[in-house]
C-alpha cells in the first residue's frame, strides 16, 4: 500500500481489541525451564507456588501449551478504559532523520500510571480477588508498576502493599503520592517490617535498596499474613503472557495495512514489554511463517543478555524466591544508582532467554548518555516525552533507521514505547545539565557478581 495511505495513527476499533492472551511457549519447541525449589533443586509444584502466587496465576505460570488463553470478560471491560493503544506512524521523526526507513511505534504510555505495565497489573488483581484474597503485596522500582498495581486494586477493592526502592522512594515522592491516592500503602525497602529487610540492614545499613531486596520483602509479607499473595510486574511467564496484547494489537494493526516490519526492537528491563510486543510475530517465526529480526536493548550498566549467564539463579537478593533460569549478572549484581531509569533487574524472562539462547532473537545494549540523545530528537519530533526505559528502543530504533540511510535500504521498523517519561524528569534534568555520565560495569564487577551463582 502506498506510503500516504496509512494514517499517522492506526487505532482498532473497541471491538477489535483482542480476546485472548496468545501464550508463545505453546509455539516453542525448547520450552523455558521451570522454576526451581531452591532447598531440593527440584522444578516447583503448583501447590508450592500457591503458597506465594494466587491459583490462576500458578496455573497461567505453569502452562506450557495452551495457544490461547481467554481474556475474563472484567479484564476486558478494564481494558475498554485505555486501551486499543495506537500503533504510530513515526512520519515525523522519519522527515528529521532523512531516512527511507518507515518507523513504527506502538505507544502503551497513553494511561494514568504512564506504562505496559497496567496490562498486567489488572489481570493479577482481577485473579487474586477472584480467589477472594484480602490483598497482594508487591516491590516497585521506578514507579510504574507499584502505580499500575494500586489502580488494578482500587479498581477491584484490594489492599495493595508497595514495597519501594529506598532511592526512588526518595527521589521520586510524586510516585508515592499517585499509589497512595490510589489507596496503597507504600514501605521504602529494605525495611524493617520483615525479617530479610531487618538483615539487610544489618548487613548494609546505608543500602539504597534494589529490586531483589523489595521482592525479598514483598514475598515474605505475603506468605507470612493471612489472606496475601504477591504479585510480579515482569519477567514472569505469566506477564508475559498478559502482555501479549501489545504485540497482538500491533500486528493487527499493521496486518490491516499489509505492512510487515522486518525489523522489531523493545527495551528489556525483566522482558514483559518485549515478550509481549513480539509474541505474535516470534510465533510465527517459530512456525516457520515468517522471518522477523528482533532486537533487545538493555542499558550498558545492567547487561544481562550482552554479559551475563544462561544460568539458574535467584530473583531476589534475600534468597526466598524460586530459582530461575535466564540470562543473569548474577542476584547480588547491584546496578549503580546513576543509572536513571528502571531496566536494572539483575535477571531476564526465562522465555526471552531460551529464545536468545536458541537464535532467535538479538541484544545489544546503549549507554545512558545515548539514550537521552535519542529521547530528546524524539520528544521534539514525535512530540511524546519518553520514558527513559522506553528511549532505549528509541536508541536502537534511530540507528537501524540511519543505517537504511546509508544504504538507502527501505526496511519497516516497529519498536515498543513502553511508556511516558513525566515521574523521570531529575534523568531529564541532568541530562539537559550536562551532568549525566555513563556507568559501565568491568568484567570484574560482573565476574564477581556471577562467582555467587548457585551451584545447580
Ligand atoms: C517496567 C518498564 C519497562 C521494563 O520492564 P519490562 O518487563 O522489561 O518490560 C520498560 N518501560 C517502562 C515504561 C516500564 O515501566
Amino acid at each position: 500500500m502506498a506510503k500516504e495511505q496509512i494514517p499517522y495513527k492506526i487505532y482498532l476499533s473497541e471491538n477489535e481489541i483482542p480476546t485472548s492472551w496468545y501464550n508463545l511457549r505453546a509455539d516453542m519447541k525448547n520450552k523455558p525451564a521451570p522454576l526451581l525449589n531452591p532447598g531440593t533443586l527440584q522444578p516447583m509444584t503448583a501447590k508450592e507456588l500457591e503458597g506465594v502466587f494466587c491459583e490462576e496465576l500458578v496455573k497461567q505460570e505453569l502452562d506450557n501449551d495452551t495457544r490461547f488463553v481467554d481474556i475474563p470478560k472484567e479484564i476486558c471491560d478494564f481494558y475498554k478504559m485505555y486501551r486499543p493503544s495506537p500503533t504510530v506512524r513515526a512520519y515525523c521523526l522519519e522527515k528529521e532523520l532523512g531516512t527511507p526507513a518507515h518507523i513504527y511505534y506502538k505507544f502503551e504510555g497513553n494511561n494514568t500510571s504512564g506504562s505496559h505495565k497496567l496490562n498486567s497489573a489488572i489481570a493479577q488483581a482481577y485473579y487474586a480477588k477472584k480467589q477472594g484474597l484480602k490483598g497482594v503485596t508487591t516491590e516497585t522500582g521506578a514507579g510504574q508498576w507499584g502505580t499500575a498495581l494500586s489502580m488494578s486494586c482500587a479498581y477491584f477493592k484490594l489492599d495493595c502493599r508497595v514495597y519501594m526502592v529506598k532511592i526512588s522512594y526518595e527521589q521520586k515522592p510524586g510516585r508515592k503520592e499517585v499509589m497512595r491516592t490510589y489507596g496503597a500503602s507504600i514501605v521504602p525497602s529494605p525495611s524493617n517490617t520483615t525479617e530479610v529487610g531487618k538483615r539487610i540492614l544489618q548487613a548494609f545499613p546505608n543500602t539504597n535498596g534494589s529490586l531483589g531486596c523489595a521482592i525479598s520483602e514483598a514475598v515474605e509479607y505475603a506468605t507470612t499474613h493471612e489472606g496475601y499473595r504477591y504479585v510480579l510486574g515482569s519477567v514472569l511467564n505469566q506477564v508475559l503472557l498478559h502482555q501479549s496484547i501489545i504485540g497482538l494489537e500491533a500486528k493487527a494493526a499493521l496486518d490491516k495495512y499489509g505492512v510487515k516490519p522486518d525489523i522489531i526492537i523493545g527495551c528489556a528491563g525483566g522482558g514483559s514489554n518485549l515478550g509481549g510486543l513480539i509474541a505474535p510475530f516470534m510465533g510465527e517465526k517459530l512456525r516457520g511463517e515468517n522471518d522477523y529480526r528482533i532486537i533487545a536493548v538493555e542499558p550498558a550498566s545492567c547487561p544481562s543478555f550482552t554479559r551475563g549467564k544462561f544460568a539458574y539463579d535467584f530473583c531476589d537478593t534475600g534468597y526466598v524466591c524460586p530459582l530461575a533460569k535466564m540470562y543473569t549478572l548474577g542476584s547480588q549484581f547491584m546496578p549503580s544508582p546513576n543509572h536513571a531509569g528502571g531496566l536494572r533487574f539483575h535477571g531476564m524472562s526465562s522465555i526471552l532467554s531460551q529464545l536468545y539462547h536458541d537464535g532467535y532473537m538479538e541484544a545489544t545494549s546503549v549507554e545512558q548518555t545515548k539514550v537521552f540523545e535519542a529521547a530528546e530528537l524524539f520528544a521534539r519530533t514525535e512530540g511524546i516525552l519518553p520514558a527513559p526505559e522506553s528511549s532505549h528502543a528509541i536508541r536502537v530504533a534511530l540507528d537501524e533507521a540511519l543505517k537504511c540511510k546509508e544504504t538507502g535500504e527501505e526496511k519497516t521498523i516497529l519498536f515498543g514505547l513502553t511508556g511516558t517519561g513525566y515521574f523521570d524528569l531529575k534523568a531529564y534534568e541532568q541530562f539537559n545539565n550536562g551532568t549525566m555520565t555513563d556507568y559501565i560495569p568491568t568484567d570484574k564487577d560482573i565476574e564477581e557478581a556471577l562467582s555467587k551463582l548457585p551451584k545447580v
